[in-house]
């Protein structure tokens, strides 16, 4: 049933546009509310009981959708969608509203959003290319073939993080910087279940590894028994992937030279931004808006890219690194080195052209938002107004796993 908020109704719903169909939600909900078809996962509003429980173990935040409607959604009409309808301006009549006043669109928007954590829906940037999605999933992957895995990381340690390129062959895979795909592990669970999809990030640009080809790359960090790490650290060349995807409509690039970017991340979190640095190289390698890396490692032999990196000039990428684990020195975070550039930093962030990204361990995106905190008090900023302005701008974007 769909919740009643005096007269109309507010309804769960699923983003299609980054749903990537793992089937967790339908696992999960106790009601069987949860269904779907070849094209979408959607939520029956006359089973849903608001009980939540759906929420938390989906791995794209895609099932915190909500809308404030006179009549619900149909399954039907959920299974048509491409992307999710507009919030209808609809003036909410308060249960408990003893003045008997009609709430107006912002309120109503207001219990809509509800649940969906702080900031609300993230948004693409203004400039930035339209991104194909969803084009291929588990029942109807694409095919793509090992061209490479090469080791990142220091060959003698137990850090291993690999370069792995998928070429797609004839197959139409259109991406952009900051996308997602899905790989399909091959074989079955404790259950005997399919294995769950995994994402990674695309580590190259829109056009391929090498201009115009029809390949990309990832960025694979091998986890200590994990499914599909294992799997895609192992493949060979000539071996063949099942792939879904692209995913992803707001974690993108801005289409715009003067645009500064502030790139801020940990580990494997460094694909999307060596995909983003790959083609601004390419296309506007004089461009006058700035980019701007901080990267965090135990040491330098943990970071991908590192001999790479190296290379990018740093009129084209200014690159600060942040070791924890180097023996004899102190634990540096990315944090700490973005307190440090306090100064190139605060007036950066005050430029309406300033898009800032963070990608990778979930645990620095506290210590980030300090930092950020801090710089902007340092110049009498209110760091709060200023990320709610800029993610409401499509300029602060987060991808932490
Ligand atoms: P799982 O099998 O899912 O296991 C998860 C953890 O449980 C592992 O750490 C493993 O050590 C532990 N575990 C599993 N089985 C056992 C067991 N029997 N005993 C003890 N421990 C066990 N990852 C990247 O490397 N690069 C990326 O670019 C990247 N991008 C991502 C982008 C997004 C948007 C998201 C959401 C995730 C991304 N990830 C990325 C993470 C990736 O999707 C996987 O979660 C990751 O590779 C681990 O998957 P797995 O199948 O190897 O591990
Ligand atoms: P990671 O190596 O665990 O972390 C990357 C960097 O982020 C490290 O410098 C880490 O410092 C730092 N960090 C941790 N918490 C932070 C926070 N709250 N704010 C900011 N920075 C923070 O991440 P990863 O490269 O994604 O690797 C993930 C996993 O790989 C690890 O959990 C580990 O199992 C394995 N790994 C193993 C080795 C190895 O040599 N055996 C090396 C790297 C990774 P800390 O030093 O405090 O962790």
């Amino acid at each position: 049933m769909a919740q009643a908020v005096s007269d109309v109704l507010k309804q769960h719903l699923i983003d299609p546009e980054v749903c990537i169909r793992c089937n967790t939600c339908e696992e999960t909900c106790p009601v069987d509310a949860i269904t779907h078809d070849n094209n979408n996962y959607v939520v029956d509003a006359s089973k849903c009981n608001f009980c939540l429980d759906c929420i938390s173990p989906c791995p794209t935040g895609s099932i915190d959708n909500w809308r404030v409607v006179n009549a619900a959604y149909s399954v039907d009409e959920q299974y048509s969608w491409s992307e999710l309808p507009v919030q209808q301006d609809i003036a909410v009549q308060s249960a408990n509203d003893e003045t008997g006043e009609a709430l107006d669109e912002e309120a109503a928007a207001l219990i809509a959003s509800a649940h969906q954590g702080t900031g609300g829906k993230p948004i693409a940037p203004a400039s930035s290319a339209k991104p194909s999605v969803n084009l291929f999933n588990r029942g109807r992957p694409a095919l793509a073939i090992v061209t490479g895995n090469y080791r990142l990381t220091a060959e003698n340690g137990d850090n291993d993080v690999r370069h792995i390129i998928l070429d797609f062959g004839d197959t139409r895979f259109p991406v952009l910087e900051g996308q997602s795909i899905g790989i399909l592990p091959p074989g079955v669970d404790a259950q005997g279940q399919p294995h769950r999809m995994r994402l990674y990030s695309i580590a190259s640009p829109r056009h391929g590894e090498r201009p115009n080809t029809n390949n990309l790359a990832l960025t694979v960090k091998r986890e200590p028994h994990g499914v599909c790490s294992n799997y895609v650290c192992d493949l060979k060349k000539g071996d063949k992937v099942q792939v879904a995807g692209p995913f992803g409509a707001t974690f993108l690039m801005p289409n715009d030279s003067a645009a500064n970017i502030v790139m801020i991340c940990t580990g494997t979190g460094s694909a999307p931004f060596r995909g983003f640095t790959e083609w601004r190289r390419r296309m506007t390698p004089d461009a006058v808006g700035r980019m701007v890396l901080f990267f965090g490692a135990r040491r330098p032999e943990d970071l991908p890219y590192f001999g790479p990196l190296q290379k990018v000039p740093d009129s084209l990428l200014a690159k600060f690194f942040a070791y924890s684990r180097v023996p004899d020195a102190p634990k540096i975070y990315v944090q700490d080195r973005m307190r440090e550039q306090a100064d190139m930093l605060a007036p950066l962030m005050q430029s309406d052209k300033t898009h800032i990204y963070v990608c990778g361990l979930r645990g620095m995106e506290q210590g980030v938002d300090a930092a950020l905190d801090d710089i902007c008090r340092g110049s009498g900023v209110k760091w709060s107004e200023l990320r709610e302005r800029m993610r409401g701008d499509g300029r602060y974007h987060v991808e932490t796993y």
